[in-house]
């Protein structure tokens, strides 16, 4: 039940017609009352936008890319309305569900409007961890992690202080590849690396899912959103994604967070932490249906993208930009047919060799390091 006199939050749902953006707008209708759209942006889905505008009636909607097509005349256009949205009066919670780095502006200007940023988007914290962690500190934003991981090593924190935690562990499906071959790996295809076995994702997270690079972004992101060193964040392979990750305390105490890999919960629990709401839209768990559950050392040296985002992340500046970068245009090239899979973490590895360790001072230089990130990977695809 909502406390008696209080208001409903409104949430800028950014991203709204991808994979995250749907379940969000599904969560959030569940919790009428308690929460409300306030806005909503897409990048060129302007039919699905459309429906989504009648369903949920926003005072806000922008379209990145209107494609040819005449958009209703109230809707904003381009690229900035993402920061419009994010920053409006009218919203309290921006739940940003863009993919890439396209995600950055936003979640740091909701951050310096002292916004709750739900956030999918990882790559934000990727490019930019030190530019969001002083936009939170100057303005009293906070981001909480719509990742399934994050999202369970949160609910395994509680209020404990980081000081009694002695290391994080984050677990990984392993992919479609778990079991292949590095061999195998390298002549996989886009179909083989679409299938991925636990869960149904956007199609740039599901590549990174079966590189492993998605495994890098989430330890870094983990650096950034709690603080904690690289040398005491593990990752541990566990092909049924029922217990989300772990957090080891000083004492040893090991807790973990479980449930079905659904991300209605992770998306929920950005929006009410630290408190829980009843949700029936949540899938329940049931422990004997769902056993056993196991567990692998991750195979470090058959997915090298894993290694290098390991890398970039501890060698800080602007290498996970690099890292970033790279991973996007290669994917981008790999689900246009242009790209052979092993080529992602070849490109990756170049661009970093390169192009690492360039300044990460700013967001100026961040975004120089990116971008020249993305032109060496498209310059070496076509050489080739
Ligand atoms: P998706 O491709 O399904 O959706 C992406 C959304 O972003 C779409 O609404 C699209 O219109 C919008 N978008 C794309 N490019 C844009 C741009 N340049 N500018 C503005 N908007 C743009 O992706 P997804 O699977 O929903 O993933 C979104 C984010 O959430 C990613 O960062 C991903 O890593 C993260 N995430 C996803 C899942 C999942 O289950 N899908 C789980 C954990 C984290
Ligand atoms: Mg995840």
């Amino acid at each position: 039940m909502m406390p008696p006199g209080a208001r409903s939050r409104g949430v800028a749902v950014l991203g709204s017609t991808g994979s995250i953006g749907t379940t969000a707008l599904r969560v959030i209708a569940r919790q009428a009352g308690r929460f409300h759209v306030a806005a909503l942006t897409a990048f060129a889905n302007s039919s699905l936008l459309s429906e989504q505008v009648a369903a949920t009636g926003p005072a806000y909607v922008g379209l990145v890319s209107p494609n040819g097509t005449m958009p209703p005349a109230s809707w904003r256009i381009g690229a900035s309305s993402l920061v419009e949205a994010a920053t409006r009066e009218d919203v309290d919670i921006v739940l940003n569900a863009v993919v890439g780095a396209a995600g950055l502006d936003a979640t740091l200007a909701a951050l310096e409007a002292g916004k709750r940023v739900a956030l999918a988007n990882k790559e934000t914290l990727v490019v930019a961890g030190e530019l969001a962690e002083a936009a939170c500190a100057r303005s009293g934003g906070e981001i909480v992690p719509v990742d399934s991981e994050h999202s369970a090593i949160l609910q395994c924190l509680g209020r404990r202080d980081r000081a009694d935690v002695a290391r994080l562990i984050i677990t990984a499906s392993g992919g479609p590849f778990r079991t292949w071959t590095a061999d195998a790996i390298g002549g996989a295809t886009l179909a083989d690396a679409l299938c991925h076995p636990t869960w149904s994702m956007g199609r740039k997270i599901t590549v990174d899912s079966a590189t492993l690079a998605n495994k890098a972004l989430e330890v870094i992101e983990a650096h950034f959103l709690f603080g904690l060193p690289y040398e005491r964040i593990e990752v541990v392979v566990h092909p049924q994604s029922i217990v989300h990750s772990m957090v080891e305390f000083v004492d040893g105490s090991v807790l973990a967070q479980m449930g079905v890999p659904s991300m209605e919960l992770p998306v929920l629990y950005a929006l009410t932490h630290p408190e829980r709401v009843r949700d029936d839209g949540v899938p329940r768990f049931d422990p004997v249906a769902h056993s056993p559950l196991t567990f692998e050392r991750v195979r470090l040296d058959d997915f090298p993208a894993l290694r290098l985002g390991l890398e970039a992340g501890r060698n800080g500046g602007a290498a996970p930009a690099v890292f970033n970068a790279a991973n996007e245009r290669a994917v981008a090239l790999f689900l246009e047919g242009k790209m052979q899979l092993a080529d992602i973490a070849a490109s990756m590895d170049d661009a970093l060799a390169r192009l690492g360790s360039m300044s990460g001072r700013d967001k100026q230089a961040l975004l120089a390091a990116d971008a020249a990130a993305r032109a060496h990977v498209t310059a070496r695809a076509e050489r080739r």
